[in-house]
């Protein structure tokens, strides 16, 4: 039996020489997978695919929720040293301003708005 591959020339893959058939509609020798359409059901399978929404991929999911963790960063107040003091002046989010004692955390919340104080890292002030 002769082993002879060729390459058809609508697919690109190798198959049996002998195998090779007419196609009527492409008016040549094509490779069995062509000839019997798998080509084309493999080609039509891909497009199938959901495509995802415009612009989007892992890097924007990664970049999103990047962004999220950002914010929630950003909800908080900020603490000011108090020069000469171990207390710190906290501004709450919701703008008042008060005085608090970062080594006991009293108060725990912020008196105008019952707002928690976000933990604030002691060792930053010594
Ligand atoms: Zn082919
Ligand atoms: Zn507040």
């Amino acid at each position: 039996m002769n082993g002879v591959r060729a390459k058809c020339r609508v697919c690109g893959d190798e198959a049996l020489a002998d195998q090779f058939k007419l196609h009527h509609d492409l008016r040549q020798m094509v490779c069995p997978s062509c000839f019997t359409g798998k080509t084309e059901q493999k080609k039509a399978k891909k497009e199938a695919v959901p495509p995802k929404p415009a612009g989007w991929d892992a890097e924007d999911d990664y970049l999103e929720k990047a962004a999220r963790m950002r914010n929630r960063e950003d909800v908080r107040g900020t603490f000011k040293k108090i020069p000469g003091t171990a207390q710190v002046q906290y501004t709450c989010l919701c703008s008042y301003a008060f005085k608090y004692d970062p080594f006991r955390k009293i108060p725990k919340t912020c008196p105008y708005c019952n707002q928690e104080i976000p933990r604030l890292k002691t060792f930053s002030l010594l």
